[in-house]
């Protein structure tokens, strides 16, 4: 069919234009074109040729024998097939065919309704290390407005409705009010009558289910599936889940995942770490001890023959981290940031103190003759909290330079604007 060599070039622009993946699925490329091409639509006074593009990025894309050819040869390959000649299609013709006609009604038709983009409904869902590490799914019940399935979002039994008389059809109401002498107050705002709509039902032809609101309200149950390495502010999408309105194109609902403090482990992209402390003499002698992992895994962690830790230390293990998301096979590495806890001041006594040198590493300060030493002057160590007093300092200095910044005379600067 193509006499063309494979060219591996400009298969990415469609993609890009709608804002995509090269892997997204049919649902994706539907939700972002629909999103984009309101956005984009000429009669909101979108730009046409946007518009143009982005119905032949869909058009293509969402046909799965052009999207092969296209991801495998590019635009161009597309065009021969098509039998030469750019773009013979009509953006609103896919656009039309795509929202089944008369979104916007374009002035004077039949339908004058327009499809408004519904708003989105966010929530944040809390989840703990444990089910970042293995996955889980959680079934959330939610009460969302659905249009009602009597009327089927008329409002009423004949299915038709007139004009608001309050508002004149345009479903905001203006209303003065005199706040002072010779004072009017002017306010816009939402026509109580028809609260907006524009339109009346009259009481006789009111649906008995809705009671001429159009929509109920209806319990529904949505199970979350959290994948094994999701990350935090990770966002799972229903849809076309969120309230249903007339004339509105249905908001999706999104879980945005909250990851809580774990006691133990921390995550940093696809690693875990830990702090584990040890006594003086498993860091010099040696140490084993047994880690619960996050999926309940018992991990035996022992030091090498002959190794010492040192205070700060890091090890790691590799494949002991979080699972990649969607390769959860693929694991990063789980970190041990070792303390080292030294015996308190006074365990020691000067008999076990000589012991200890004997098979600790000699001294490295040498001896001190009886005349240096009377040379020197006597000095006491006290304790301190080094890191809480830097904290201290850095704050005073910062209040001093508040404080010169707000001394600066200010003259010079305003002569200068004068100029
Ligand atoms: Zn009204
Ligand atoms: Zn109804």
């Amino acid at each position: 069919m193509f006499g063309r060599a494979p060219k591996k070039s400009d298969n990415t622009k469609y993609y890009d234009t709608l804002g995509v993946s090269k892997n997204a699925n049919q649902e994706e490329l539907k939700k972002a074109y629909r999103k984009a091409a309101i956005k984009n639509h000429p009669d909101k006074g979108g730009d046409p040729e946007k518009f143009k593009e982005l119905a032949q990025a869909y058009e293509v894309l969402s046909d799965p024998e052009k999207r092969e050819i296209y991801d495998q040869y590019g635009e161009d390959a597309l065009k021969e097939g098509m039998g030469g000649g750019s773009a013979s299609h009509d953006p609103f013709g896919i656009f039309e065919s795509f929202f089944g006609g008369g979104v916007f009604g374009g002035g004077g038709s039949s339908r004058g309704k327009r499809q408004k983009q519904g708003d989105d409904v966010v929530h944040s869902l809390k989840v703990s290390l444990e089910d970042l590490y293995n996955g889980t799914s959680k079934k959330l019940s939610l009460s969302r407005n659905v249009l009602c399935p009597k009327c089927k979002g008329k409002g009423s039994k004949s299915g038709a409705s007139g004009r608001c008389y309050g508002c004149h059809g345009t479903g905001m109401k203006i209303s003065t009010r005199q706040i002072g002498p010779g004072m009017i107050q002017q306010m816009q705002h939402v026509c109580p009558e028809c609260r907006g709509s524009g339109e009346v039902i009259s009481e006789r032809d009111r649906c008995p289910q809705c009671k001429g609101n159009k929509v109920t309200q209806e319990k529904k149950v949505l199970e979350v599936h959290v994948d094994k390495g999701m990350q935090h502010g990770q966002k799972v999408v229903f849809e076309g889940q969120a309230d249903e309105a007339p004339d509105t194109i249905t908001g999706d609902i999104v879980f945005v995942l909250q990851l809580k403090d774990h006691p133990k482990f921390k995550r940093k992209f696809d690693d875990l770490y830990i702090e584990h402390s040890l006594s003086l003499t498993e860091a010099l002698c040696g140490f084993q001890f047994a880690l619960t992992h996050l999926d309940g895994r018992q991990l035996l962690i022992k030091s090498n023959p002959g190794e010492i830790i040192k205070p700060g230390q890091y090890k790691a293990i590799n494949d002991e981290g979080m699972p990649h998301h969607q390769r959860p096979f693929m694991k990063g590495r789980l970190f041990i940031h070792f303390n080292v806890d030294f015996p308190d001041s006074g365990v020691l006594s000067p008999d076990q103190c000589q012991v200890l040198e004997k098979v600790l590493p000699p001294r490295t300060s040498k001896h001190l003759t009886d005349m240096e030493l009377d040379e020197c002057e006597e000095t006491t160590l006290h304790d301190v909290n080094f890191e809480e007093e830097m904290r201290r300092k850095q704050q005073q200095q910062h209040q001093q330079e508040a404080y010169e910044e707000d001394d600066e005379p200010t003259m010079p600067r305003v002569q200068c604007a004068q100029q």
